[in-house]
């Protein structure tokens, strides 16, 4: 009943292939009866694609940018727009006609199938900028016109992330509850008090996804006692998510 609603990620090394495993481990075991469907770039290794198609029911090839794209964002000062340029590809999956996605680190804490009763585009706010929204998260339907839209417009601002930008494209951002999204960032223990401030949801409670924003991942932080309390519990369940997948999928031993 539901084939054509879907969670989408996107990872375009090894690394975020871990993130996305937590991702749809941590869907499934909220018992979400979407697909799962994971967009990798070409360059990603055999292993990983192997340990994906494990949790996803759907991994996709997509292309990176072809070198004149990158060549034209260079001259726009903008090379780091690649990987934007690449999760707009998701509006190309017009196999399914409504989907959520969801950034390759974040964490499901619950189930979350109430997300496609939203509509395009859904998105939690920025905690840094608050009339952008987060796209960590947001609820999108599929069509190639929009996709050439955004992609016009991203090489030409940077940026979609705010009703000024999307307006000229006829896609509304609407907010998504407060607190739906946890934006986490991981700081240093002497930046505590900017994270309680950048926390759209204080101490996390009633908070359904965790997104952890910023340039530390769960993934490159394994024995990192810098977190404060509010943070550690979320990266321990992340770990706890990704061992459990990791054991489960390896081979018997003799
Ligand atoms: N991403 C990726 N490879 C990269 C960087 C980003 O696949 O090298 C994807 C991944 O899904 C990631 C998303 O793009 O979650 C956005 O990047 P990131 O989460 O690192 O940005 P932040 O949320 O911290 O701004
Ligand atoms: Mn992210």
């Amino acid at each position: 009943a539901y084939q054509d609603l879907a969670f989408v990620t996107l990872a375009t090394t090894d690394s975020y292939c871990m993130g996305a495993t937590v991702v749809a481990r941590s869907l499934r075991r909220h018992g979400t009866t979407r697909h799962i469907v994971a967009m990798i770039t070409p360059n990603v290794s055999e292993q990983s694609r192997l340990a994906l198609n494990d949790v996803f029911d759907e991994v996709i090839v997509v292309d990176v940018m072809d070198s004149e794209d990158y060549h034209h964002l260079c001259l726009l000062g903008r090379p780091e727009l690649g990987i934007t340029f690449t999760k707009i590809h998701c509006w190309t999956l017009t196999q399914y006609s409504k989907c959520v996605f969801l950034d390759a680190d974040t964490l499901v804490l619950c189930n979350v199938d109430e997300l496609f009763d939203r509509d395009e585009l859904s998105a939690a706010p920025d905690p840094g900028w608050p009339d952008c929204f987060n796209s960590g998260v947001f609820v999108f339907r599929p069509s190639l016109h929009t996709h050439t839209s955004l992609l016009h417009h991203a090489s030409r601002h940077g940026s979609v992330h705010d009703n000024t930008r999307l307006h000229g494209l006829r896609i509304n951002w609407e907010i998504l509850c407060v607190g739906f999204v946890s934006v986490l960032l991981v700081l240093q223990p002497q930046l505590d008090m900017l994270e309680l401030q950048v926390c759209s949801c204080r101490f996390g409670h009633g908070a359904k996804i965790i997104h952890f924003l910023g340039a530390d991942k769960p993934w490159s932080s394994q024995g990192n006692s810098s977190y404060s309390h509010n943070m550690e519990q979320f990266v321990s369940l992340w770990w706890k998510e990704y061992l459990i997948h990791t054991v489960s999928s390896a081979p018997a031993v003799q």
